[in-house]
């Protein structure tokens, strides 16, 4: 006790600050604990109680380091005190400091929760015990400390994992699920079962192009090759339809030790890729019609040249036939040159006079569709479409415009084509009611089918690829309203009624 070095006071700065709750009746017991600790190097602060009352005061106003108690206080003893350290849910050090202790009381108050205990004549041994006490609380607090920090920022993980916007997962090398986010199963329609039953690459389209997929997967990420790879791919969607998406793979490694496994980032890029297929589908047509107006434009130009020297040949012949000296078997062959040329002649001339496009109104309506008819009639003998028509004259008198050739033009030519394979036949009739004509065009082709219903109007909306420009339907509607008329149809795919009806109904003009 009385060596040089006890009796050195260490410098403040080096002074260990300590906070202590003294559980003690007998006043000078304290100070000689105080004296103790001042000694061994403590920046002391202490406070000295003995009831119940003042111990709920105390950790009440919190910041202890330790807690030192008296075994036997007359009304408020040690196993109190550590009751009510316990129940406040601070995690202090609490230590027994008595004049007498019996083992058995010892023994069950460590049991109860005390870290230590001392004899009053054996001070020498609280240092040690305060020491390792503080360290051992230290490091609980501590161990405290970073799981609760784990476990935040696990759940702050596990939150940004799953709430991702895009399909995030970690798979082994094989392709087998390790993580996987909601997203990426939303993605591909599955349940987390679902999707632990198949493997990574059993996702991938095509399916024939996936061994090597996962060679090219393999030996370019793990050759480090690249850092990362970032393809465009498909998916298969549970219900069997494919999803477009943008894979982004890396390897990780977080250990050395640790076997690789691979990282997925997987964006759904099928509206992108919707978008572009349908751009270029428009382009596609749009392309295609320009070429038909061109073609049209040509096919006039074309039938003006001809009609020029076919007049001439026209002419010639008629001589010809006219000529006396001719033998009669000549004359035949003649005649049926003449009339075939005359069969070139009709050809140019409608060719002509359609494309012409006189919009005036003043032509007969029966007029107009025999004219068209006479068009479609090779076409429809060469697609083994026979021809009805039940045309009634009109009363009124009333006429049209030309461009209603066009729109049975349109509407035949949908007909014959819908019969090419098949054969059918093709009905027209005209008809007048008081106020309004009415042209209906039947067909028995195959009908059309009730999802195409309400898109067949639509520009560009054809079953025909690229036979077709889907602008038929959308043209002849717009002629007939602008005449003020309407468009209706009937249609049925079903065996026993199958076939389709165009119908037109144009307000009589006075
Ligand atoms: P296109 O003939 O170039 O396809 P249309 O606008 O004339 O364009 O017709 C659009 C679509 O409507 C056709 O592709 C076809 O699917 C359908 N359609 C039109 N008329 C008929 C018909 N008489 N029978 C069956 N389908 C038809
Ligand atoms: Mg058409």
């Amino acid at each position: 006790m009385n060596s040089p070095q006890t009796n050195i006071t260490p410098p403040v700065e080096a002074r260990r600050r300590l906070r202590v709750l003294v559980v003690e009746d007998y006043e000078p017991d304290a100070l000689l604990l105080r004296r103790h600790l001042n000694r061994a190097g403590y920046d002391l602060e202490m406070r000295r109680i003995e009831t119940r009352e003042q111990m709920r005061e105390a950790l009440h106003d919190g910041a202890w380091d330790l807690v030192i108690a008296d075994y036997t206080l007359p009304s408020f003893g040690a196993r109190d005190a550590l009751a009510m350290l316990q129940a406040s849910g601070m995690d202090l050090p609490f230590i027994i400091v008595s004049g007498t202790i019996s083992e058995e009381s010892a023994v069950s108050a460590m049991r109860a929760g005390a870290h230590d205990y001392v004899l009053k004549g054996n001070l020498e041994r609280l240092l040690p015990a305060i020491e390792r006490e503080l360290a051992d609380a230290d490091a609980r607090r501590e161990k405290l400390r970073t799981s609760a920090e784990l476990k935040a920022l696990e759940s702050r993980f596990s939150a940004t994992f799953n709430q991702a916007a895009v399909g995030m997962a970690h798979i082994s090398l094989d392709g087998r699920w390790i993580l996987a986010n909601q997203r990426l199963r939303d993605m591909v329609g599955q349940t987390a079962e679902g999707l632990e039953a198949t493997g990574f690459y059993d996702l991938l389209l095509p399916a024939a192009e996936r061994d090597e997929d996962r060679e090219i997967v393999l030996e370019d990420l793990l050759s480090r090759k690249v850092p990362s790879l970032r393809v465009e791919k498909r998916l298969r969607h549970r219900d069997g339809h494919a999803v477009d998406v943008q894979l982004t793979i890396s390897v990780l490694q977080p250990d050395p030790s640790e076997t690789e496994s691979l990282s997925l980032v997987i964006e759904d890029i099928s509206a992108r890729k919707a978008d572009a297929r349908e751009r270029a589908d428009l382009v596609k047509r749009l392309i295609n019609s320009e070429r038909l107006a061109s073609a049209g434009r040509m096919a006039n130009t074309l039938a003006h040249e001809i009609n020029n020297p076919l007049e001439a040949l026209t002419n010639v012949l008629y001589l010809l036939q006219t000529h006396q000296d001719l033998p009669e078997d000549l004359r035949d062959l003649v005649s049926m040159g003449a009339r075939e040329l005359d069969r070139v002649g009709h050809i140019t001339r409608t060719t002509l006079s359609f494309y012409r496009g006189n919009t005036s109104a003043g032509h007969a309506l029966n007029k107009l569709i025999g004219e068209v008819l006479q068009i479609f009639a090779s076409r429809a003998e060469g697609s083994q479409v026979q021809i009805i028509t039940d045309l009634h004259p009109s009363t009124s008198g009333a006429t049209f415009a030309l461009s209603l050739r066009q729109v049975f033009a349109n509407l035949i030519g949908n007909a014959i084509e819908a019969m090419s394979g098949t054969g059918g036949t093709l009905t027209i009739r005209s008809r007048e009611t008081r106020t309004c004509a009415i042209v209906t065009i039947a067909d028995t082709g195959p009908g059309i089918a009730q999802a195409h219903i309400s898109q067949i109007f639509e520009p560009f909306f054809t079953t025909k690829g690229e036979r077709g420009t889907g602008l038929g339907l959308w043209v002849t509607r717009g002629i007939v309203e602008e005449s003020g008329g309407t468009l209706s149809l009937r249609t049925s795919t079903d065996a026993k009624h199958r076939g389709t009806t165009m119908r037109i109904a144009l307000p009589l003009k006075s």
